[in-house]
């Protein structure tokens, strides 16, 4: 029977969209469904966070979505925000990677995030010759993933296309959705289309090729050609009207009131403990990072809360700093920069914002942001206000000589907030999926598993909503 009382715990964009999924299917099934939606924080959305300040619209959280994933899209269109859609400024396309001292051009033909056309690899400064030439050896077909498929993307990578390629391009890419370590992250987790064209292929250059040229004509959502779409006020306006049209749809939004405890009940259903009172339903939505979930269900379920908390995740801080434009010499020339790994930097990545989406800064001002902190490396996350600006500075000083003072700065840090989707991630989602489906009426959504990206938290929970 479908439950008729669900109890959502996190709202941020997958508690929020399995809410609103939930109502909107129970409203065309004609089914009577009560939607509450509990939060620790006071505020909706979880880590998307904007600061609309002084003509800036500085993103603490995610900053745009990808324009070929629909959902995010088709979201914001059903709650009216369709002309609030922006795409990125087509004017300054283009990515740099800072390597040996220099930015340089990420080569162009990337399919994937990973090189798929061997004459822009030839003209790249990123790579040596002998670098370049072992790239060019994965024509060769070869297998290098094992028989049960999984594998570093480290390994991986490298096995096709050598380490330089790995290190300088693959690598600071994949760091740049999941702040993570290549050496752990798992193909299979990330991108099981590789193994699939190792399969076909046996080599990832002809494969992604063949896969460019199936894709040729394909355009991304929402009438725009950008590859990344945002809001004009955020990603925060998004979060803000979906929050409204929850409660247009009757859903019960409980703010501020983190589940210190959730039990079973005797006679079916769970029952929830906030420090605002107790919260009662039929059925129950984990919408939280794995281990938050896993503090929840120890009690009843500790091997269930083993698995969960063996999901490791990262932490990261983002500082976003406002420059008089006089004071910016460096040419800006694209949407921003990666840093890899290898370069023993505490940078992940830097945006030029005011490049990327120009509307966020006002008239006179450039907007930039960092990303601090990654997999292994992300002690940066906890450190005072003023060590991070201090951290920021002086990498924009060696990356760009940037040196003048900021005229604002915004600093966010962001606690075990990244997934890492490590070598068996499948087999351990797996089995907390296993688990989990023996206790009836609990059903967990977690950027953990199905991917990280916010289209990819939408259609989740819609694929959820369904289910139930
Ligand atoms: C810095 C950063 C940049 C990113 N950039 C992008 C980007 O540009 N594009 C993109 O598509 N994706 C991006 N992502 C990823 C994406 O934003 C996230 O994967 C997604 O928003 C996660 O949503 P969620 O609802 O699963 O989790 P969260 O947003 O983490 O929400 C979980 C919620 O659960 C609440 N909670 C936790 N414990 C409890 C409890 N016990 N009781 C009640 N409530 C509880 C929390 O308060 C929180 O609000 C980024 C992520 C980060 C951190």
């Amino acid at each position: 029977m479908a439950p008729e009382h669900i109890l959502v715990i996190g709202g941020g964009m997958g508690g929020l969209s399995a809410a609103h999924a939930l109502l909107e299917q129970a409203r065309e099934r004609q089914h009577p469904l009560q939607v509450t939606v509990v939060d620790a924080r006071p505020t909706w959305g979880g880590v998307v966070r904007t600061v609309v300040q002084d003509g800036f619209v500085v993103e603490g959280g995610p900053d745009s979505v990808l324009a070929f994933k629909p959902a995010a899209v088709r979201l914001w269109q059903h709650l009216g925000l369709g002309d609030a859609i922006l795409g990125t400024d087509p004017q300054h396309k283009g990515a740099f990677v800072y390597a040996q001292g220099r930015l340089h051009p990420l080569p162009e033909g990337l399919t994937l995030m990973i090189p798929s056309r061997l004459g822009p690899l030839f003209r790249t400064g990123l790579l040596s010759w002998k670098g370049k030439v072992r790239a060019a050896l994965d024509v060769w077909p070869r297998r290098v993933a094992p028989p049960d498929g999984d594998i570093s993307v480290a390994d991986f990578i490298a096995g096709h296309l050598g380490r330089e390629v790995l290190e300088y391009i693959v690598e600071p890419l994949f760091a740049g959705i999941y702040a993570g370590d290549a050496r752990r992250l798992s193909v299979a987790a990330t991108y099981p289309q590789l193994l699939d064209l190792e399969r076909r292929y046996g080599s990832l250059l002809w494969g992604l090729l063949a896969m460019r040229r199936a894709r040729r004509g394909a355009r991304p959502t929402a009438g725009t050609r950008a590859a990344f779409v945002t809001l004009r006020r955020g990603l925060q306006q998004g979060v803000d009207a979906l929050v409204q049209h929850l409660r247009r749809l009757g859903a019960r939004l409980v703010a501020g009131a983190a589940v210190h405890d959730l039990t079973p009940r005797k006679a079916g259903g769970w029952r929830a403990h906030t420090a605002q009172g107790p919260l009662e339903a039929d059925a129950v939505v984990l919408a939280l990072p794995a281990w938050q979930a896993a503090r929840l269900v120890e009690a009843w379920d500790p091997d269930l809360a083993d698995a969960l908390a063996a999901i490791p995740y990262a932490s990261t801080a983002t500082v976003s700093l406002a420059y008089r434009a006089a004071d910016v010499a460096h040419p800006m020339p694209g949407y921003g920069f990666v840093v890899p790994r290898v370069e023993a930097r505490p940078l992940l990545a830097g945006t030029w914002t005011t490049r990327k989406f120009p509307h966020r800064s006002p008239q006179g001002f450039v907007l930039m942001r960092l990303f601090l902190g990654r997999a292994g490396a992300d002690a940066i996350a906890q450190a005072e206000d003023e060590e991070v600006l201090a951290v920021a500075r002086e990498q924009l000083a060696d990356i760009m000589g940037l040196r003048a003072q900021p005229a604002r700065a915004w600093v966010f840090r962001w606690q075990r907030v990244l997934p890492q989707y490590e070598v068996g991630h499948r087999q351990r989602v797996a089995a907390i999926q296993q688990r989990a489906a023996a206790h009836p009426g609990l059903h967990m959504l977690s950027n953990a598993w199905d991917g990280v990206g916010i289209p990819d938290r939408i259609a989740a929970a819609e694929r959820l909503a369904a289910r139930l």
